[in-house]
């Protein structure tokens, strides 16, 4: 049984790897020069090397830690303390602990207590009656209007381009529940790992053993279509030429694979274009000293081009501070299409007002990342309209984030994720249950 999959990020590599494991043959295919997608890092001209987004290991994510460890990489994992704050009418106030959060100045004793009340609410276990609810009726209903405007509305705005209406308060229960798992009693203070080196090391670890397991890595391959015809997938066009495979998996957002099926029925094309997706337009700075001393500073400033500012001290070099400046979009936002000079001079510029020591010269290395799919966005009754793995064609399924509802598309749930398709895969192809969900 050979099995092509499209894509090489998380999802894609995690696939190859657990298929492999079990004994598969499997060739796995990545348009981009260097595999990893969002989990990628960006070189620059001195050889300095960065994520290309900010990637956190939080406590409770037990399948990240267990896939390091099986692949020998657990001492690239660290811990820091990680320190939160807002950035509220261009003051900076610390969220980092419980007696920041009993001084925040912009709420009053009661709201505080509220918003506490909230996420207390939000931390129940059953999320299925958040779902047919929309996040700001929620919020409202449990906390009140002021402290939604305030404090949600702006991160809301932020996070979905303005488009929030018809998110479901499962998004709510799941920030707050993963989020919440970072802070440890008694004093709520925050810890958070990531890999020394980045997701990077995972994505490279996880293609070494795919390869030692007699798997095919191939990049830079596009895949241009996906021949399907007959009611079952007949083979896939690359831009070098065809290739022949048992089964494919597209491990690729659901709109890119849309564009690689027009053969396939209007119906179903007509459900894969219902899923949503943000774009992010990321400018990463390395700076000569620290900006903050925060993890990460959300913004409720609506005129600011970023919505958050995260930092971290570079693994290798202490003395490089990197900086990223995330601005989520919908994938058709005009932003997406301009000029990373222009989108430095608009972020530097809000940035230089928020702290007026902050000096060009400070910057080693400035560089925008810009990507058109990055999270899908769940709307209201996404539970029953989940996508599923098996496609309507014999030997074609498709695995992406859109299909870990209710849970945030997280590297912790492509993991869990890819490894429960693989072993549905399997079963469906080697003559066991048909239902791949
Ligand atoms: C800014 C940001 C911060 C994040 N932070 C965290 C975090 O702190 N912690 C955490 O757990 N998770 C985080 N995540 C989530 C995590 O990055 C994702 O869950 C994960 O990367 C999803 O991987 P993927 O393989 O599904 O998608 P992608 O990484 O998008 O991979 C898809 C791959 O398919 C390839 N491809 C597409 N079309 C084709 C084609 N036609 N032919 C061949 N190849 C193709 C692409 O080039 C790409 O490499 C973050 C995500 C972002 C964007």
């Amino acid at each position: 049984m050979h099995i092509g999959i499209i894509g090489g990020g998380l999802m894609g590599v995690t696939l190859a790897y657990y298929l492999t494991q079990a004994g598969e043959q499997v060739t796995l295919l990545e348009q981009g020069p260097t595999l990893g997608g969002l989990n990628g890092a960006l070189a620059f001209s001195d050889g300095l090397a960065v994520a290309r987004y900010q990637h956190a290991i939080l406590p409770n994510d037990r399948a990240v830690r267990k896939l390091c460890s099986e692949l020998h990489i657990e001492q690239e994992f660290v811990m820091q303390d990680a320190y939160s704050g807002f950035v509220h009418r261009s003051k900076v106030y610390a969220l980092s602990n419980i007696s920041d959060f009993l001084a925040f100045p912009p709420l009053s004793m009661l709201d505080r207590v509220r918003l506490g009340r909230t996420i207390l609410q939000a931390r129940r276990r059953d999320w299925r009656g958040l779902d047919q609810v929309p996040v700001q009726k929620w919020l409202e209903d449990a906390g009140g209007k002021t402290i939604f405007n305030l404090i949600w509305q702006p991160l809301l705005e932020a996070k979905f381009d303005g488009e929030y209406a018809h998110i479901p308060a499962t998004y709510i229960w799941a920030w707050i529940n993963r989020m919440t798992s970072i802070r440890r009693l008694p004093q709520l203070k925050g810890r958070i790992g990531y890999l020394r080196r980045g997701h990077f090391s995972l994505i490279q670890a996880l293609s070494e053993a795919v390869v030692k397991q007699g798997g095919t890595v191939k990049n830079p391959v596009r895949v241009r279509e996906i021949d399907i015809s007959g009611g079952r997938v007949q083979q896939v066009r690359t831009h070098t030429g065809a290739m022949q495979f048992d089964a494919v998996i597209a491990a690729i957002a659901t709109p890119s694979f849309a564009h690689l099926i027009p053969g396939a029925d209007a119906s179903y094309l007509a459900q894969l274009s219902q899923s949503k997706y943000l774009g992010l337009i990321c400018p990463v700075m390395v700076l000569d000293r620290p900006l903050t001393s925060y993890w990460t500073l959300n913004l409720t400033d609506p005129t600011s081009p970023f919505s958050t500012i995260i930092e971290t001290v570079h693994p290798e070099h202490e003395s490089y501070h990197i900086v990223y400046l995330p601005k989520y979009t919908s994938p058709d936002n005009d932003w997406m299409g301009v000029p990373d000079e222009t989108i430095r001079e608009a972020w530097l510029t809000h940035l230089k007002q928020l702290f007026p020591d902050f000096r060009e010269e400070q910057i080693k290395h400035f560089a925008v990342s810009r990507s058109r799919y990055v999270e899908p966005v769940y709307a209201t009754h996404s539970s029953a309209n989940r996508l599923r793995v098996q496609t309507p064609y014999t030997g074609l399924f498709l695995a992406n984030t859109a299909q870990v509802y209710p849970e945030l598309p997280t590297s912790e749930a492509t993991i869990i994720h890819a490894q429960q398709v693989a072993r549905q895969i399997r079963s469906s192809l080697n003559g066991g249950s048909p239902a791949v969900e």
